[in-house]
This record gives structure tokens, sequence and C-alpha cells, in this order.
């Protein structure tokens, strides 16, 4: 950690998320960062161009758009500051800033352990690229808890996490599996992208390296794609210079959207909350619902350790239906007009599409009688979209 970051911290998030990334008098006071489109950046001397590629300084030096600009620093230091890690790099995705932060850490011959319940995509590049080059993956049941350690081996070279589980919604008592692996000298990554900072700090429950996919909360708006990779210090120069060989950056008109977009990270999180809140309470008592997938219901798997390691819920969770035809459930589906069928969530709008988690689960049996939906609450009326599901849930009947 450096020196100055517990001081950053002592402030609270909400005047972080009004405050963090760059200094107004850096700028001529704009209270935003420009939004520098620059591949190439002049040195007025021989001397000065020479000290831009000292090794040191060489990713927090505006000289290579590739690299940085002020536009794109100013969001990493954002989303560090946040974090409450190291430093932070954008990656044009989420997945890949999984992909690179996995990549970075592991060598031909390394073994590593990733949670059953993964987003998929990141269950099929370990079976595919990491696989190819020689690193083995074994998955773990999410439940697994400080007994992770009974999977580690000699080359087990990180645990990656991801709480809740994707599409199950499993809560992982991450500071028990940070914890174990701490003290093998294994690392561990989380995919942070369901709570973002905001609602899950996870330095302070032990990772060494948080993601999120900032396509989702961050940029809340549906209208960006981005990653970013936090880490603690002695991971930051490893994970960042493969960003720096594999080529990856991010413009920043990007990044200048994802900083717009994370001003209002809390404002926007905490109205999810409160209307996914309502939404599945209102859904876990229609007889036509088996059961919702969502931690914050105080009854729901994951409820507990949610209530002890989380500071809140975002707007997405599960729900599965009580069994009925397909053709059913498609028209359901097709009767919702406010609740948009797609890909992604964290926007300000409503999303719902079906799920099925079994073909991405080998460590663990998922089983489900119903269908299983997965809805994203938006920032609409709560009232309306009841109204909306309401009328989606009769179509089921016959
Ligand atoms: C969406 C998502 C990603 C990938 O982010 P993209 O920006 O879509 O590539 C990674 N992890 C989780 C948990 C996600 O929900």
């Amino acid at each position: 950690m450096s020196e100055e970051l517990p001081k950053r911290q002592r402030l609270a998030m909400d005047t972080l998320l009004a405050h963090a990334g760059g200094d107004p008098r850096d700028r001529q006071g704009a209270v935003n960062p420009p939004v520098y489109r620059a591949s190439t950046f002049l040195f007025d001397t021989a001397a000065e161009w020479e000290a831009s590629r000292e090794h040191k300084r060489r990713f927090d030096i505006v000289r290579y758009g590739q690299l940085a600009t002020p536009t794109t620093l100013a969001l990493e230091e954002a989303i560090a500051t946040l974090e409450g890690g190291y430093r932070a790099m954008l990656l044009p995705s989420g997945l890949a800033a999984v992909t690179v932060a996995l990549q970075a850490l592991v060598r031909s011959g390394d073994h590593i352990l990733v949670a059953d319940t993964v987003y998929p995509p990141t269950r099929i590049f370990c079976d595919t690229t990491l696989r190819r080059f020689g690193v083995e993956t074994t998955y773990y049941d999410p439940l697994i808890g400080a007994d992770i350690a009974a999977a580690f081996r000699p080359n087990t070279r990180l645990v990656f996490l991801e709480s809740p589980g994707s599409m199950t919604f499993e809560i992982q008592d991450v500071p028990a599996i940070c914890a174990a692996a701490r003290a093998r000298g294994i690392h561990t990554l989380l995919d942070n992208s369901w709570a973002t900072p905001y609602f899950f700090p996870a330095f302070a429950r032990g990772v060494d390296v948080s993601i999120l996919a900032a396509t989702k909360y961050i940029g809340g708006h549906s209208d960006v794609m981005m990653g970013t990779v936090t880490t603690t210090e002695p991971l930051y120069e490893p994970i960042r210079s493969t960003v720096a060989e594999l080529g990856f950056c991010v413009s920043s008109d990007d990044a200048y959207l994802a900083l717009r977009g994370l001003r209002t990270l809390s404002v926007r999180l905490e109205r999810h909350e409160r209307n996914a809140v309502r939404i599945a309470a209102w859904l876990a008592s229609r007889p036509e619902v088996k059961r919702v997938l969502y931690p914050a219901l105080a009854d729901a798997p994951g409820a507990a350790l949610w209530r002890r390691d989380f500071l809140g819920a975002s707007g997405l969770f599960g729900v599965e239906l009580q069994q009925v035809p397909k053709a059913s459930v498609d028209r359901m589906l097709n009767s919702l007009e406010l609740f948009g069928m797609g890909a992604s969530f964290g926007g300000f709008e409503s999303l719902l599409i079906p799920v099925d988690p079994r073909p991405f689960r080998t460590a663990t049996r998922w089983t489900h009688d119903g269908p299983l939906i997965r809805i994203h609450v938006g920032l609409e009326d709560p009232d309306d979209l009841i109204a909306d599901l309401g009328r989606g849930l009769e179509q089921l009947r016959g």
C-alpha cells in the first residue's frame, strides 16, 4: 500500500466519488478532465524524453496514448481510490480485465483454483487459452470457505473468486478464502462487478486483485465497454506490464464516459437496491415463482454472509419460476414492455433474460425444475416495473 492511501481512504465513499481522480488545479480549474484525443505527446528536450522512458515511471507519465493520457490517468486514480487498492489499470472490456489479470500471474505448469460459479467467459478462457499454455484449472464449490486449503497444491498460483456467483448468486466467504490463500503465498483475484467497491470493499476483505466490468455499474448508462484491474502494490507491475505488452488500451473518450458515470455511482446503486429489494420481495410472494436468488432477501441463500461482508446489494438477481412449458416463458418474455431482453446489466434500464447455468457447472450440480430468469432492476418507477412483471407472469398461465 502506498503511503498516502490511508489518508484518502478516511474520506467517505460519497465524497471520494465526487472528488477522486485528478485535481482541477492541474487542468485550469476544469471540474472534469478534458478528453485528450492523442496518440503522441511531444517533449521539449532530449533529457525529458529520456526521463519519460525510465522503467519506474513508464506507467504514470503521459508520453504515448497507448500507455496513458491525462483522461485515462484520472479514471485510473479514481478507481484505485474507491477500491482502496494501490493502483488501477483500464482494459477495453470487463472480460479483457479478467483474462489479462489471470494471464499475467501464471506460467506453464501452474495450477489455479476458480469458483465453479464464475462468469462463463472467464471459465471458457481457463479451459481454452490457459489450458493451451499448460495451466491447469480446478473448479471449486463457491461455498467452500476456509476448506479451500485442502485444494491447494504445491504449484497452485492463484484463487479466482466471484461473489455472488454468476446466474445463481452464491455468496462466497471471501475473507476466509483469502486468509487461507495468503497463508500459502497464493494470490487471490475477485471479480467484483456485481457489488462494485461501493457495496464490497474488496481489499479490506483480503483480496490481492479486484476486477470490475466497468461496462456495468461504473459506466452505468449502457454506452461504454470497459474493465478495470486494481491491485496491491506487489502485483501492480507484473499485471500492468502484461497489459502494455499485449497492447491493450482504452480511449480517452471512453475513459471520460466511465468517469462521468462513476460520479453518480452511489445514488444509482442505492436506487437500484431499493427497487430491486422491493421487486424481489414481491416476486417471492407470487405463486408463479418458486424461489428468488437475491442475497438481500432475509431468507435467501447467502443472506447471512452477505449481511456480514457487503454494504449493499445491486440490482441483479435470479428467479426460478414454477415449472411451465418453454412456450409460456417465451410468451412472458415477449409480453414485457419495460424489461428489455438483452445482455449485460448495470445500466439505468431494466432487463430480463432466461439463463441456464447447468452447462457451466462441473464442481457442483445446479438443479432447477422450473425455468430460471435473470432480472436487472433499473431506475424506473418500481410500481410500473411490478405492473409490467405482473402482466408478464399472467402469460405463464395456460
Ligand atoms: C459482464 C461481466 C464481465 C465482462 O464484462 P464485459 O465488459 O462485458 O466484457 C465480467 N464479469 C462479470 C461478473 C460480468 O458480469
